[in-house]
């Protein structure tokens, strides 16, 4: 302590373990705002000086842990604040640092060996549309004027600040009165917290006003210097944590621009080359404005697997991350990235390993998209000549455009609900009338099934005054709130009506249990068809009307139903639940919610026959629909029509040709009759493999010009060719299985060969992959020698395989121990070649 005639100084070493970040700066502040006096901060570590009355630029003197400080104060009221802050920083400072609840869960985390070998730092995220991605970064800026204000001048710069001013204390009041309200968590208090403080921040309005004042910008324009100049500085911060604040700085200032100018103007982002887009936030205006043609990649720091965006993103099947934390911070624009949204990484460094990397990451989407690009204007057909048509499900009319591109045969199930969502009024007619006319319009003739509104349960939405229940799931849902709401849903109705004009739609009803709701909904149609008539509106008069299959009470009166409508889709996600009693959002029951509980497969099947009995169409648009392993159950019901999320259309046409429905019938026939959905699962494994039986080694999955420098490579390489010969479904989970092995004992078996090999649920027949590598490569093998000669061996982890891989691998073991063979395997001239030798020597015939 160094008394000072005009300043009092207080030395001290930071104790925070994370450094000075924006919770004890705030307390401190909160501390410093008592006295009148002239408090500074100095860290001798860097000679950067703050000053105390503002957070951000406490924070921005970038105060780590051990850093030695000096707090300098000068006033009239020097000696009491001198004494208090040394009280604070002495008893209170060290103990503002407890534990942050965790961020971003982002999950398993896998690092693929091919990347953790090229030694280059990433980001990881969520994946929540895979594929990748490679493009410059284009940054999203969260923080936009109007076209009108952006670059104006101002006469007035008085009249300016007055304004950014009564801005901010409109946005602190604004806060503290969140603040106070009961509802708001702990979490949240501290967000809200963090961002009064850097409302009511004295740097923050000071350079905002010196710059208009300085240079006659205006008040939006200040602010936007103002947020460059301090995320600078924050972006400078060695701590995370400090980093983390940009985002509290972002979110403020652009609440602030819209006190200033209300919503701010257009969204339109241009992209002139392969992009890879990078937001904190994206809107879907924001999405729908880019060329698609262009964004390779999506990640943003925020979001969610169900976001509008993300949903969006999925249906044009653009890769994207969400929880991607130091995106918008880290990140320049138009720097290179690739985004791997298979394994949940964007990779900034790029040195030749990722190059090789990807280069492998590409060659398996191209042969993956060039299988799948063959079924997009076919019709989906079994090898015994039965026709299934593959349609999309969409929440928003901008996806019709891009599921149809994706093969989708017409739209078999527009959730409406999305269009009640984050807004506080209903959605006028002539909003749902544009939505359903667009869709209709980008189908291009095609049906788009459209089914009204399904609110309540867990689709909650603010513009209808709803109670909540103590079981919504059982409660006030679907077609029950229509009579109650029936103004809003005439307009619905009205809009779809309408819009028929411009396409072939359709109507479905969600969560009917009984044929009252479809006579009422009938009444209500044939009323508005009058209305219509009247009004001289052309509509469709033959518009089909259906039914949605939710409740079990449905799936029971199906003749009695068909007097009513033309159709009915099974929404097998609800149906699930109630037919087995369990709440599909449970994760304590979620064991327990299984689609292929044979007392399910048969109700699915009765459906399916009753509807045909009575010459109604049936459809599929639940989750099961999409689940690829599902489709030889249900080819074997005879339905006509699956709705699935747009990804999933293609891999189920390609999938359909594999089957032969009588076959799928004689299985199907023995899944009734199985006892627990373990045995279902068995019967429908046993039938996959029978049906994918495909040799053990063909030509395909030789290659005797291999190009990998390291076992990562080769490893992946094989999961590759395995993956492309489409004997499974995905090389990741595979890869993972085969370096579970290898963390065992190395596979290198000695005179440079090499058998890495797993017994697998991921692949669909037993196989061996074979490469002969341009350069050999270590292995750790057990003679210490590297290897040129690869067997990669993969054998289906079912019951019935017993000791299959044993008896391959020791075989194969067994021969690799005769020079000949090795002599041999190593210079015949041909894929075929190897293939018979290894039939004949591995005795696989
Ligand atoms: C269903 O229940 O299967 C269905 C398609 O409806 P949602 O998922 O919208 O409830
Ligand atoms: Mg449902």
């Amino acid at each position: 302590m160094v008394p000072h005639s005009e300043c009092l100084e207080y030395k001290f070493t930071c104790p925070l373990p994370n450094g000075l970040h924006a919770r004890p700066a705030n307390l401190l502040e909160q501390v410093v705002s008592e006295f009148r006096s002239t408090i500074s901060l100095l860290n001798l570590s860097n000679n950067k000086v703050a000053n105390t009355r503002s957070v951000l630029s406490m924070v921005g003197a970038d105060i780590k842990e051990g850093d030695e400080c000096i707090i300098k104060v000068s006033g009239e009221d020097k000696e009491t604040a001198y004494k208090e802050l040394v009280r604070f920083i002495k008893n209170e400072l060290s103990g503002c640092d407890d534990a942050l609840p965790e961020t971003a869960v982002v999950g398993d985390l896998y690092i693929p060996p091919v990347l953790a070998a090229a030694d280059v730092s990433f980001y990881t995220g969520m994946p929540v549309v895979a594929g990748f991605g490679r493009g410059k970064v284009v940054h999203v800026e969260a923080l936009k004027l109007p076209a009108n204000i952006a670059g104006s001048t101002v006469d007035d710069p008085d009249t300016e600040i007055a304004l950014l001013k009564d801005a901010v204390t409109r946005l602190q009041a604004e806060i503290s009165v969140k603040l106070k309200s009961p509802a708001v968590s702990a979490m949240e208090k501290e967000i809200l917290g963090a961002q009064y403080s850097i409302a009511a921040d004295e740097e923050l309005v000071k350079f905002a006003c010196d710059r208009i004042s300085g240079s006659a910008v205006n008040a939006g324009t200040a602010l936007l210097n103002a947020f460059e100049h301090f995320s600078a500085i924050l972006r400078d911060a060695c701590s995370e944590l400090i980093r983390e604040r940009i985002v509290d700085l972002q979110d403020v200032c652009s609440q602030l621009l819209k006190m200033l100018y209300g919503s701010c103007g257009s969204d339109k982002i241009v992209l002139d080359g392969p992009s890879v887009c990078v937001a904190e936030n994206l809107t879907p205006s924001q999405f729908i404005s880019m060329d698609k043609t262009h964004l390779k990649a999506l990640a943003t720091v925020n979001g969610s697997s169900t976001s509008h965006v993300v949903i969006l993103a999925r249906s044009y099947g653009i890769p994207t991350l969400v929880g991607v934390k130091d995106a918008c911070v880290g990140l320049s624009s138009g720097q290179e990235v690739f985004v791997d949204a298979n394994y949940g990484l964007l990779v900034y460094e790029i040195n030749e390993k990722v190059e090789r990397f990807f280069a492998l990451e590409d060659r398996m989407q191209s042969c993956h998209e060039e299988h799948l690009s063959a079924y997009v204007d076919k019709t989906a057909s079994s090898a015994d000549g039965f026709t299934l048509k593959v349609v999309a499900n969409i929440a928003l009319a901008a996806e019709v455009e891009a599921a149809m591109a994706r093969g989708a045969e017409g739209v078999g199930l527009f959730r409406t609900e999305m269009l009640f969502m984050d807004r506080s009024d209903v959605p006028s007619e002539e909003e749902h009338f544009a939505e359903y006319k667009a869709a209709a319009e980008a189908a291009d003739g095609k049906p788009v099934t459209i089914r009204t509104f399904d609110i309540g349960g867990d689709k909650e939405v603010a513009c209808l005054d709803l109670v909540s229940e103590e079981n919504p799931f059982l409660g006030y849902r679907g077609v029950r709130i229509y009579q109650e709401y029936e103004t809003v849903f005439k307009s619905q109705v009205r809009a779809i009506l309408r819009a028929s004009a411009f396409g072939k739609l359709k109507i479905m009803i969600p969560m009917v249990t009984c044929v009252d709701e479809v006579i009422y909904v009938k009444g209500v149609l044939d009323s508005v068809m009058e209305e219509l008539s009247a009004e001289s509106v052309t509509f469709d008069a033959d518009i089909e009307l259906g039914v949605n299959i939710e409740v079990p009470s449905a799936a029971f009166i199906i003749p009695q139903l068909a007097e009513y409508v033309s159709f009915v889709s099974l929404g097998t996600n609800d149906l699930t639940q109630y037919f087995l009693a369990v709440d599909r959002g449970n994760k304590q029951v979620s064991s327990l919610y299984q689609n292929r509980h044979p007392g399910f497969l048969w109700l699915v099947n009765n459906i399916v026959e009753q509807a045909h009995s009575c010459s109604l169409k049936v459809s599929m648009c639940g989750e099961m629909a999409g689940q690829l392993e599902n489709l030889p159950l249900l080819l074997a019901t005879g339905i006509d029509e699956l709705s699935v999320a747009a990804p999933a259309i293609l891999p189920i046409k390609a999938a359909v040709g594999e089957y032969e429905t009588s076959l799928c019938r004689d299985m199907l026939d023995k899944a009734l009759k199985a006892k627990t959905v373990k045995h279902v699962n068995d019967i429908l494994s046993e039938f996959s493999t029978q049906n994918s039986e495909k040799p053990v080694i063909q030509v395909s999955l030789v290659d005797l010009d291999a190009d990998c420098i390291n076992k990562p490579e080769v490893i992946k390489y094989v999961c590759n060719v395995l993956f492309c010969d489409r004997r499974a479904a995905n090389a990741i989970d595979l890869e993972k299985d085969f370096w579970r092995r290898e963390a065992v004992y190395s596979t290198g078996l000695g005179h440079g060969i090499a058998v890495p090999h797993c017994k697998t649920s991921f692949i669909k027949c037993n196989s061996i992959c074979v490469l002969r590598l341009k350069q050999p490569v270590e292995w750790e093998s057990l003679d210490g020698e590297p290897v040129d000669m690869i067997f990669g061996m993969t054998i289906k982890d079912v019951e019935q395989a017993g000791n299959a891989h044993m008896r391959i691998f020791s075989k194969l073991a067994r021969n690799i121990m005769h020079e000949e063979f090795r002599d041999t395997i190593r210079n015949l001239g041909s894929e075929q070649a190897i293939v018979e030798y290894l039939f004949e020597k591995l005795e696989l015939a």
